[in-house]
């Protein structure tokens, strides 16, 4: 079994190769072109004397988990006093011991103790502050890492008091507007922090201790709860113009509470000792923010949003506005020019060396897109110094985007940003790599295309192929990282046909438009065609090259962001000449077109004929692939295994099909969705009955199952074919084909419910209408799969009656009751042919296994139609 829990986590987290929207994300933010919101009026003193914020410090607040509550012996600390305590002269605070660092502001250590010194120009400024975990006792080998806080924070002065407010971005109005003055009430966010002044500086700068605020139980920036002080310490700290960074040991009784959306296994130990050494670094968002660009359905970006209460229209507005790093020309003029400051990635110097390189060229392989779209030289790779080559270097220092190489055992990687709230400005791109990564893609590309490329009729595969591999998986993360999102529907924009040919790959750069679809390696192009092994890996292609530049390229006679709309809904516009420029539409549920771990899916029935010939010369290929004298059978054993989920893509491709309609994201120019014609649907279903619902013999090859396991290859077989009969009866594929029938303008064009269902029963118990009548039992268990399909339609368990989270009368949710649709009334009929064919075949029984299926065929039917209400 154990190639069952590999295989299945590596799918499960494949999904996840998500953009990693850190949880806790702070969302939107100000507003375009107006007086940034970000410097709200600054009355700073009219201080409240006496205020009882009770203990200055924040301790208390995070013993809510299992930690124990309050700061441990710190939580009074010296800046947090109980009452608020007069400032003292700066050098009684600030004594000659202290260890000083100028830069935002001023940073001293005097012992154990930790100051800033804030000048005025740093009060009521907006500030990124994030957290992240060097090293944790909280992180599991197998686990995700990353993770960690951000907020957006801002220090102001009352009186001679220091408040840190976690500000909030939901809402915005122009700041001449009434509402602003309520609205900028809503955006000020909760106090997570309150220090005594301990001392003015020179320029009356306030000293505040802050120990309290990088070691206590902030619930909002620290892994820990329950910190011990005792136990806890500043580990290093730094001061640059832009940011300050702390570094310090905190330990504490068990992870903080997981922030919602937190990927499974964040945190976890519960109850025991946890030591977590973080660095938070706090950087100053820009004083001006970059101009929005809102966003736009039919191209794909990573996006936050506000709801804007000024906007000209009779509604709260909620603004989209695309995430994407700062590009300005040094020469605004020229039609290409160098930007002020380039995207650079570092790369982890945690990397296995020989990685570097490739990694390096995973990065750069985006520049020829942003050249496209006006930038020269703009984004980069770059090994990261070592600490000791230079201390002042970090990987978690707020300014950097970086590539972290992490040693999990999760077959996966992810890419995401942090972004300034106020406009979508990416201040620092992350992509997290896992060591096992390379596990991963070795698979795949194994499975899918290893008949096509001799380095890969033998493993282990040479590093140069695992290296292309591994920068493969690098620009599809930095495409994340720099603002794009899935776009599954890419890979059906080319003809089948096309994707076989040398000349069209190396035109179009590959059989997908884009990497960001989770379009693998080219499994449709077969030997004869004489593919380079080079072209069977997806590249930076033109759906690529058109989103940077519609997100990237300057529109330098706009000077806001509404006039941008014009220029931008003319560049999307090319989507109607060319379908390879298109994006995953919104709402494409039922669209056959947007699939996951799909090649050709423009013709996924063709794509899957060809595809199956190359897993069959796999298949084929085990054995002398996976034996190797001196090694156990694991390595054939999850290849196999591969190869059966490789087979079960395949089908789910072909079975999206039926009930599918092709979508196109369209802004007011036309409809946006089709149903397949009749004769694509009725070829799809002939294609199952054929393939997924015969006995796959390149699976039950004995020389191969007798090296892994003594039984289970019908269970295997039926889980399969179980999984494809479920998936095209679902009930929201089933409800889609009466739908499209009523709608259809000539009832004759559509495939019908009712079609489905004939054609389902005649392939699926062909055997019953045969002179004699054997049913061997990889189809008795299809058979039957099909009885618990229908059962499952017509008696549907409680609980599947209210779909969780779905409002009541969504449009998505399956009716609970099955009277109230046409799939009973199909439903039934087929049953009751089924009894009778079964009825009829039952004298022509050529075995006695086959009776007794028969028979219980029809007990079976009974039961269930009984069982109606
Ligand atoms: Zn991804």
């Amino acid at each position: 079994m154990k190639h069952g829990s590999v295989l299945l986590a590596a799918l499960a987290t494949l999904a996840a190769c998500t953009p990693t929207q850190q949880p806790g994300a702070p969302a939107p933010a100000p507003r375009p072109g107006a007086a940034p919101a970000a410097a709200p009026a600054t009355p700073t003193s009219t201080p409240t004397p006496g205020a009882p914020g009770g203990p200055g410090g924040p301790a208390g607040q995070g013993g809510g988990q299992g930690g124990q509550p309050g700061g441990g012996p710190g939580g009074g600390g010296p800046g947090g006093g109980g009452q608020p305590t007069q400032p003292r002269p700066y050098r009684s605070v600030i004594t000659e011991r202290a260890v000083t660092q100028n830069g935002l502001l001023k940073v001293h250590r005097v012992g154990e103790q930790l100051f800033f010194e804030i000048p005025a120009r740093v009060l009521n400024k907006e500030m990124l502050l994030i957290s992240r975990n060097v090293e944790s006792t909280l992180q599991s080998p197998s686990g995700f890492f990353g993770g960690g806080s951000r907020n957006i924070v801002q220090w102001e002065r009352q009186g001679n008091r220091v408040v840190l407010r976690a500000k909030d971005f939901d809402l915005m109005a122009d700041s001449t507007s009434a509402i602003w003055n309520v609205v900028k009430g809503f955006r000020k966010g909760a106090v997570l922090a309150s220090y005594n002044v301990a001392a003015y500086g020179p320029d009356s700068a306030a000293v505040v201790d802050v120990s309290d605020l990088f070691l206590s139980n902030i619930p909002e920036l620290g892994p820990i709860a329950g910190i011990q002080r005792n136990k806890s310490w500043v580990e290093q700290t730094w001061a640059f113009d832009d940011n300050v960074d702390v570094e310090v040991t905190q330990s504490g009784a068990g992870a903080a509470a997981a922030p919602p959306g937190a990927p499974a296994g964040f945190g976890g130990g519960a109850q025991r000792s946890q030591t977590v050494r973080v660095h938070f670094s706090m950087l100053k968002l820009p004083d001006q923010p970059m101009m929005p660009r809102w966003e736009d359905e039919r191209v794909g970006f990573i996006s936050s949003s506000w709801y804007d209460m000024s906007r000209p229209v009779h509604r709260a507005e909620a603004m989209r506005f695309i995430h994407r790093f700062k590009l300005v020309k040094k020469d605004p003029n020229a039609a290409v020019s160098d930007p002020v400051e380039p995207i650079i990635y570092w790369i982890d110097p945690a990397t296995p060396d020989w990685l570097k390189p490739w990694i390096v060229s995973g990065v750069n392989k985006w520049q020829e897109a942003f050249r496209k779209a006006g930038f020269s030289n703009a984004i980069f790779g770059r090994v990261a110094p070592t600490p000791a080559e230079d201390p002042n270097f970090s990987m978690y220092d707020a300014r950097r985007s970086v590539i972290y190489w992490n040693p999990s055992t999760v077959a996966n990687a992810t890419g995401g940003q942090i972004v300034d709230p106020r406009s979508g400005q990416i201040l620092k791109g992350e992509v997290n790599m896992y060591h096992n990564i390379m596990e991963l893609q070795k698979n795949w590309y194994f499975i899918q295309v290893s008949p096509l490329d001799a380095r890969a009729q033998r493993l282990p595969l040479p590093d140069s192929l695992m290296g292309r591999l591994v920068e493969y998986v690098v620009t599809h993360e930095i495409g994340h990282s720099i603002g794009f999102p899935h776009n599954m529907k890419s890979s059906a924009q080319y003809p089948v046909d096309s994707i076989r040919s040398r000349t069209f790959l190396e035109r179009m750069h590959g059989h997908v438009a884009t990497l960001m679809d989770y379009s693998r390696f080219n499994y449709v192009a077969q030997p004869e065609d004489s593919i380079p092994p080079h072209l069977l890996i997806p590249q930076v292609g033109p759906y690529d090259e058109f989103a940077v530049h519609w997100g990237y390229a300057p529109i330098p006679s706009a000077r806001t962001p509404d006039e941008e709309k014009p220029t931008l809904d003319q560049w999307a516009r090319e989507q109607d000449r060319f379908p390879w420029l298109r994006f995953s539409t919104s709402d494409a549920e039922g669209d056959p077109e947007d699939q996951t771990e799909a090649v050709g899916d423009a013709d996924a029935v063709r794509a899957t004929t060809l595809g199956m010939k190359n897993l069959e010369r796999v298949v084929g290929s085990l054995i002398r692939v996976a034996e190797k004298p001196g090694e156990n059978y694991d390595e054939l054993e999850m290849l196999y295994g591969e190869a059966v989920s490789q087979w079960g893509r395949y089908m789910g491709h072909v079975g999206s099909i039926i009930g599918g309609a092709y979508t196109q994201e369209r802004y007011g120019t036309g409809p946006r969705f089709r149903p397949l014609e009749r004769a694509r649907q009725q070829e799809a279903v002939r294609y199952l009955n054929q393939t997924a619902f015969q006995v796959p013999t390149m699976f039950l090859d004995p020389a191969i199952l007798r090296r892994i396991e003594n039984a289970g290859v019908v269970e295997r077989v039926r889980q399969r074919q179980t999984a494809v009969v479920n998936s095209l009866l679902s009930q929201a594929r089933l409800n889609r084909l009466v739908e499209f029938e009523a709608l259809a303008a000539n009832p004759r064009e559509a495939y019908t419910l009712s079609d489905l269902m004939t054609d389902l029963r005649t392939g699926i118990y062909s055997e019953l209408a045969a002179p004699t009548v054997r049913v061997n039992a990889y189809r008795r268990n299809l058979q039957r799969a099909f009885l618990a399909a229908a059962d499952a339609r017509l008696n549907p368990p409680a609980a599947a009656a209210a779909p969780a989270g779905l409002p009541a009368g969504f449009p998505g949710a399956a009716p609970a009751n099955p009277a109230f649709s046409d799939v009973r009334a199909a439903m039934r009929a087929t049953l009751q042919d089924i009894d009778a064919a079964a009825a009829a075949a039952l004298p022509k029984a050529g075995d006695g296994m086959t009776r007794i299926h028969l028979r219980d065929l029809r007990t079976e039917i009974r039961r269930i139609l009984d069982d109606e209400d």
